[in-house]
């Protein structure tokens, strides 16, 4: 198992690393809100999987295809938004910015590539090591 030598300093003290002014975590509520919304929108746009009846087999061939591409991104839409709906969470408790693995404060620049991370770039790589067919990965390119 992994070793968590930060592990005493969970609960006040990460907070206070946390070099985030109200301002700045305002932004991020908004962006992720916008992101929330767009995603929602995006879910329920779900015509093209719709079953249609094909003519042919080599019609229902493509059909399928083509459905099972709007299900992959499906997934991904859904697993981003439960990944934007977590961080405004975490936004709500005051831990939006740390590394959910390590505690370690994620950069500034990071959460503005990426607001809804919730791994620092270390944890991240070591997940996606671990699994590098998982979801953060996939994450990581709709990014
Ligand atoms: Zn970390």
């Amino acid at each position: 198992m992994k070793t968590a030598p930060r592990m005493i300093a969970s609960g006040s003290i990460r907070s206070a690393e946390i070099d985030m002014t109200e301002g700045t975590t305002g932004q991020f509520r908004q962006i992720l809100k916008d992101k929330r919304l767009a995603l929602k929108n995006a879910l329920g746009h779900r015509d093209e999987i719709s079953i249609v009846r094909a003519a042919d087999v080599l019609d229902a061939l493509q059909l399928s295809q083509e459905r099972s591409l709007a299900v992959q991104s499906l997934d991904l839409n859904t697993q981003l938004l439960r990944q934007v709906e977590a961080a405004l969470d975490r936004l709500d408790e005051g831990a939006y910015g740390t590394c959910l693995h390590c505690e370690d404060p994620i950069p500034e620049r990071r959460l503005r590539a990426l607001p809804w991370a919730i791994l620092c770039v270390g944890c991240q790589e070591r997940e996606e090591r671990r699994n590098p067919r998982g979801s953060t990965a996939l994450l990581k390119e709709a990014a």
